[in-house]
This record gives structure tokens, sequence and C-alpha cells, in this order.
């Protein structure tokens, strides 16, 4: 494993000792405007499965555009994994889609954010919403073997518009019989769904229409109540305060600090 600093040959230093230097390691591209890519990972960078990170890329004139970032890999991995979107015209989206293997790309050294299962009291069942990206921090939580210890039942119900936009297809499928998680509890629940094409078999509505007439719940075989569900969501705005609402209706309560409840999410822009 190659270890980082900030001081490259030829790379602009940052300035600010908040962030390491790692290089780019490989880059995966799902679809036109999907990929992931893999960095190295400073020996001191610790975070929780769940969590983001800032990242920034550096411009010709050295002006460095910063983003937040879920960790797609396993908190025990020695390379830091993402899942990134490329939006047309974006600042970073267009520095990341000329990003090359080996060329550097800067990690802040402190990890963020509350999409963690740790946060939870009690609960059964772990529901995992995800629509497009949002997918990435339930990657890394789903390589967590705590929390295949943690519930009885880990449902993930993953959103997007074309068949084609489902990354992780073969990773998902290969979980459920990961060594690792052997002689865990958990049973894994996978539901993909597509909202602009119709696969046979597959659900094909939005998250929250799902949720709302009890057809997610019927495809898994369980249902969602206050006693045995705890749900992470993740994705876009809209998605989001839709899912909250029909949670909400339904006598689920958001989880705080002060006042455990069922439900935190996660707002990408
Ligand atoms: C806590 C947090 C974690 C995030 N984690 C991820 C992640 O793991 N993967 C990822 O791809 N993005 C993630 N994002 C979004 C990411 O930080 C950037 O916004 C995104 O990469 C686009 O950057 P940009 O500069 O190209 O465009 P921006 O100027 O940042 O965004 C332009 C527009 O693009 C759209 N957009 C932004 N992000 C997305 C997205 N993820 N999917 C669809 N449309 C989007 C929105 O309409 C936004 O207004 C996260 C955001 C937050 C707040």
């Amino acid at each position: 494993m190659k270890f980082a600093t900030n001081f490259r040959p030829g790379v602009a230093p940052l300035p600010t000792d908040k962030a390491t230097l790692e290089d780019v390691l490989s880059i995966r591209p799902w679809c036109d405007k999907l990929l992931s890519f893999r960095t190295t990972r400073s020996r001191s960078f610790r975070f929780q499965p769940g969590q983001f990170v800032r990242l920034g890329l550096a411009g010709a004139t050295g002006d460095v555009v910063w983003r937040p970032y879920s960790m797609v890999s396993a908190s025990y991995d020695e390379y830091l994994e993402f899942f990134s979107i490329l939006v047309p015209d974006g600042a970073f989206s267009e520095r990341l889609a000329r990003l090359g293997v080996g060329e550097p790309i800067y990690v802040e050294k402190a990890p963020y954010g509350y999409l963690t299962t740790s946060r939870f009291v009690g609960g059964q069942d772990l529901w995992l919403l995800a629509s497009g990206t949002g997918l990435a921090p339930f990657l890394s939580i789903l390589r967590d073997p705590e929390v295949w210890g943690q519930y009885e039942n880990i449902v993930l119900a993953y959103s997007a518009r074309l068949a084609k936009e489902l990354a992780y297809q073969e990773e998902i499928a290969a979980l459920a019989g990961d060594a690792l998680f052997a002689g865990e509890k958990a049973r894994l629940h996978y539901v993909p769904i597509v909202t602009r094409e119709a696969v046979p078999g597959w659900l094909g509505q939005r998250l929250n229409v799902l949720l709302g007439d009890g057809s997610l719940e019927r495809r898994v075989g369980l249902p969602i109540d206050r006693e045995r569900s705890r749900l992470l969501i993740c994705g876009n705005p809209q998605m989001l305060d839709d899912v909250r609402a029909i949670l909400q209706t339904r006598g689920l309560r958001p989880d705080r600090s002060r006042e455990p409840g069922n439900f935190a999410s996660e707002n990408y822009w």
C-alpha cells in the first residue's frame, strides 16, 4: 500500500493541513454519467460506515473544488472507494470526468455525517432506501459485520431511472454469501427498483409510492412499524421529503440525539 503526503513533485501543495493528497488507483465507469473510483487511503483516516468526506480536485491554476462524497468502501479496506454522478457542467464533475489513474486527489482528514447505524437504539429490521448515487453509504454499511450481527433483516431498496443506472449489482448479489458475515444473524433482502422502464419482476414506482401503497413491504414480506423498523434514506431531496412524510403519517419518527426514533436521512443536494 502507498501512503500519501501533502507534498508531491509537480503537484501544488495543498494550502491547508486538513487534507491529505492521495492517488487515484482505479476508475470504473458504469454508464455515461456514473463512475466509481478508488484512491489511496491515509493510515490515519478513520470513518464509520455511512459517513462522508470532502474530496478536492485541483484545476490548471491550482484552485481546488471541494465536494462531499460518501465512502463506498468498508471501514477496514486499505483504499477508499467512491461512487459518483457526472453532472453536466458541474464544477467537480467536469474535473472528475477528466481524472486519470495515478492522478492526485485531496481527501480531507475528518469524516462527517450521522447516516450510521450506531445512532439507532433497538430495532429488528434495518431498511436502507437509496435513489441513484445515494447507494454509496449503504454499500459501506452492508460491508460492516457488526450490522449483520445487529439486525435480523437488512433490506436494501435501490432505485434508479433505468436498469443500466443500477450499479454494483454483482457486489450486492455476492454480499449474502460473503464468508465475513457467515456467522451473523441478518438476512439480506435486495429490492432493485427502476422507474422509467419496465423490467419484468421488478418494482417500477418511486420509493414514496411503494411505501405509501405497501408494495415495498409486501415484496420483502416484512412490515414497517415503530417497534421493529429502523430506516436510513439517502439520495435526492424530493425523494427524501416524500419518504419522510409517508413514514411520519404512519407513526414513525425521525431519530434525534435526545429522542430515539426510526429514521435518518441524508440529502445529496
Ligand atoms: C453529504 C453529501 C454526500 C454526498 N455524497 C455523494 C456521493 O457519494 N456520490 C455523488 O455522486 N454525489 C454525492 N454528493 C453530491 C456531490 O457532493 C456533488 O454535488 C456532485 O458530485 C456534483 O458536483 P458538481 O460540482 O459537479 O455539481 P454541483 O454544482 O455540486 O451540483 C449541480 C447539480 O447537480 C445535481 N446533483 C448533485 N449531486 C447529484 C447526485 N449525487 N446525483 C444526482 N444529481 C446530483 C443537483 O441538481 C445539483 O444542484 C453528496 C453530497 C452531500 C451533501
